[in-house]
This record gives C-alpha cells, structure tokens and sequence, in this order.
C-alpha cells in the first residue's frame, strides 16, 4: 500500500492519458493507467489521424450559426443533433455560439497555435526517430473546395492562418488533378498545408505508447474507475470496479466519459461528445499521397496502412444512443463524389465520441478546488495533435516544472470567467 501512496494515476488510455502518463514516468515518477479497455480502444482508436501542427482554426467560427439550419435539413451535411438529446446539449451549444464571437475566436486561435506547434516534437519525444517515421508522416495535408470563389469560412481561416504566419500554399484544378489523378474536376481549387502530417494508423500509434509505458516499467490495470475519493491529507482514492487504488495525483484523461468521474465531486465543465464516423476502405483501388480534406463537404480521406479512411460529421446525441450507420454511409457517397473512380465496395463502418469542449480548446492543469486533481482531456477534434503537447504540460504541472508556455487559456476556471461578458450583454 506505501508505494500506492506517492504513485501518479491516470484515468484513461487514449492519447491524451498515455501521451501524460509517458512524460511522467520519464521524469521518474511511478504511474499507473487505469482502463477497462486496452489502450487506444476510444475516439483515439478510429480517428482521422491527422496531425496538424500548422492548424490554429477553432470549430466555431463566426457566421456558423445561419449555416446551422441548412446543415440540419440536409441529408449529406456535416451536422446532425438527435432531437431528444436536445434539450441536455443546449447549454453546451450556447457556449459553442459564445466562442464563436470573433475577439473569443482570435484568442482561441492563439491558445491552439502555442499548443500545436510543438506537436511533431512531442512525438518524435515519446516516440523515438525510428518508431515515429514508421507511424507519421509530416508531409503536409491538401484542403480543397468544390467552388472558385473564395467563402467567407475560408477567408476567415486564410486571415487566421496568415496572423499566425503559418505557411500555405495555392493549388489550382490542374494542380489537384497532378497531386490526385483520377480527382473530380468539380473540385475547384486547393491549398498545401506543408507543416501539417498524419498518422498512418491512429490506433498503432496510441498502442504503442501503452507498449513503451509498460516496456519501462509502467502498469496498465484493465479496470474501470467508478468514483474518486478525496483522501484526508491529501490524494486520491480511486475506486474501481474491482478494487481500490490511491494516487497522491489522479489524473483524469477519460475522454468524452470524464464527466461521469467529474460531476460527482461537484467540478462542472462543459465537456459533450461530438460523435463522429469513419469508413474504412480496406480496397479501394487507388492510392493517396497525403491526406485530403474537403472543406465544401466537411469530411476528409487519409492514406492509412490498410487502407483509405474517410472520415468526418458530427452528431450530437450523447453517450448512449446507437450508432447510426445511415451517417457512415454519408461517407461513401462523399469519397465517391470526389474520387469517381474508389472502389467502396469493401469498407467497415465506425463510430467514435470526441471530447468536446465549446471552445475547441482541451481542459488542462489542476481541477478547480480539488488539489492533486489533474485534468487532460476535451482535446475535441484535435486529439493527435494536441494529445502529446497536452501530456507534456500536464506532467509538467505535477512535477511542479514551468511549461514553455502560458496556460492559462487551457484551465477549467475558463468556463468561469466566459459566462460574464453574456451576463454584462444581456444587463
Ligand atoms: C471521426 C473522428 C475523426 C477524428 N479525426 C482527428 C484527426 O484527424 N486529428 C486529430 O487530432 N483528432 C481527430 N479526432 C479527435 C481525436 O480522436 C480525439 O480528440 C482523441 O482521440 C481524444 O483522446 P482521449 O485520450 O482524450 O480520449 P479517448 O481516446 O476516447 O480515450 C479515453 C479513454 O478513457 C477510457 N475511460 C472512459 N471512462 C473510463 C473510466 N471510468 N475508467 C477508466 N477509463 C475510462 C476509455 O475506455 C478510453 O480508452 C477525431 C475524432 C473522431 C471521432
């Protein structure tokens, strides 16, 4: 029981709880990761797998709301909110509006800039030089859109992108048709990200860092965490479905689930999961060089190692619901859309639970009022890339160590301060 006592333990083995409990246990620290699945089995299991160093554009952007009504009616479109999770996701969606307001929109772009940028870094830092060109890739990404004239989203993640002094490149139709063969000539225009990259197997990457974990000594309990129970003079008691386990920190990396070990100690934050679907192409009979995001449609393709994923949407509708394959099969229609030629006839469907904040920004550091609590979690749509810088911060924070850089745009206090300009509007 004494060494359980000054042990570090982490909630979750997905890419936010490994890449935490890795820069710990290489700082010396004992840690264990309590899940009750093997590592990467969440939304880091079937995700896009691209990592994106060079990409500071939040979800909610201005002028996405008039958008939200065309979205809904559309059967192809990139949203869908199940009617009866409604009510129980409002308060979570009037924030999403309130961090779309254009000062909030430009502070957020900062936050995940300074976070993202280190992101190949971190990698090659958990990972190693020989394990981290077998698994990414930072060759780039191609965004495209279906029309010549620029929109105004586009405009809007062109000047945030220039403000940021990240790197872009022009592509014309010609240009597309010489990177793609065989890409539909309705696709207009493109642009090369050069900075970003990605993962050839999201869910190998993630297991991996559970393998160097456990290779270094780590422990890895296939338990789930069921309540946390402050212990006097401090630490945790964590009690799981088969036993008790205490930790003179906990830190909680359980994803779209983290809630559910979060509400009951009265720590309140706006975390709702952004269900999202991929369709793997196991023989698709062509062949990508990169990865290809079509902005017009909302959905993207990556060449993975077995195969073609098409990947996007975003369903609102809460933990429990089914899958709904109709949104999976949205997909195929897509990737046949832009590329006549892909053979879709092999594909298996999946469905994954982002960890969304409002703000696309994670929730990082000590959780309001509970010492030795950490949270590292609500990394949305950019847990591949903000997972590793996410890990470093945090375990910085444990060991008491400065991070590079200021994080206070990622403290839970946040949510906080965000609802006074809303009451100071409405007075
Ligand atoms: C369709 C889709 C495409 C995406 N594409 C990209 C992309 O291209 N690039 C990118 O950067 N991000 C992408 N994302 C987002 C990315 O996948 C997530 O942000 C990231 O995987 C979140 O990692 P996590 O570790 O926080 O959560 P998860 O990977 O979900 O891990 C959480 C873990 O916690 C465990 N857990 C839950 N409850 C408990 C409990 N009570 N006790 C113990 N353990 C528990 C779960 O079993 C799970 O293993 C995408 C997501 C989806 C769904």
């Amino acid at each position: 029981m004494s060494n359980q006592e000054s042990q570090t333990i982490v909630i979750g083995a997905g890419v936010a709880g490994l890449c935490t409990a890795l820069y710990l246990q290489r700082a010396g620290r004992a840690v264990v990761v309590i899940d009750p699945l093997p590592p990467a089995s969440g939304a880091s299991f079937g995700n896009a797998g691209l990592i994106s160093a060079d990409t500071s554009v939040p979800i909610a952007l201005p002028g996405m709301l008039r958008k939200v009504p065309g979205w809904l009616t559309d059967r192809l479109g990139p949203l869908s909110v199940d009617p009866r999770y409604f009510p129980k996701a409002l308060p979570w969606l009037l924030r999403w509006i309130e961090a779309s307001r254009m000062p909030r929109v430009l502070q957020i772009s900062d936050a995940m800039r300074a976070l993202h940028r280190t992101t190949f870094d971190c990698w090659k830092e958990l990972l190693g030089q020989t394990r981290f060109y077998d698994l990414v890739r930072p060759v780039g990404q191609v965004h495209v859109w279906e029309m010549e004239a620029e929109s105004p989203a586009a405009a809007l993640e062109r000047t945030l992108r220039e403000r940021q002094g990240i790197r872009a490149e022009p592509l014309t139709a010609d240009d597309l048709r010489q990177l793609f063969p065989g890409i539909n000539r309705r696709v207009a225009r493109g642009m090369l990200i050069p900075g970003n990259g990605f993962t050839v197997n999201p869910q190998r990457l993630v297991a991996t860092l559970g393998e160097l974990f456990v290779e270094a000594g780590g422990t890895l309990l296939q338990e789930r965490a069921m309540k946390l129970i402050p212990r006097e003079g401090g630490g945790y008691t964590v009690m799981t479905n088969t036993a008790w386990r205490s930790g003179a920190e906990v830190v909680i990396a359980a994803g779209a689930w983290s809630r559910q070990l979060l509400d009951p100690l009265g720590i309140r934050i706006p975390l709702e999961t952004e269900r999202g679907y991929h369709a793997m192409l196991t023989a698709p009979g062509i062949e990508l060089k990169m990865p290809i995001s079509n902005k017009s449609r909302a959905f993207g393709v990556t060449p993975m190692e077995h195969g073609l994923r098409v990947a996007g949407t975003v369903e609102i509708a809460g933990l429990e619901a089914p899958p709904n394959e109709e949104r999976a099969k949205v997909l195929l229609e897509h990737v046949q859309g832009m590329f006549p030629e892909v053979d879709t006839r092999e594909h298996r469907f999946w469905m994954g639970f982002r960890p969304s904040t409002p703000d696309s920004l994670p929730i990082l550091g000590e959780a309001p009022g509970q010492r030795g609590l950490y949270l590292a979690l609500g990394h949305g749509h950019f847990g591949m890339t903000g997972g590793p810088p996410s890990g470093k911060i945090v375990s910085q924070l444990i060991l008491g160590q400065a991070p590079e850089i200021d994080v206070a745009p990622y403290a839970a206090e946040r949510f906080q301060r965000m609802s006074v300009p809303a009451q100071r509007r409405a007075g």
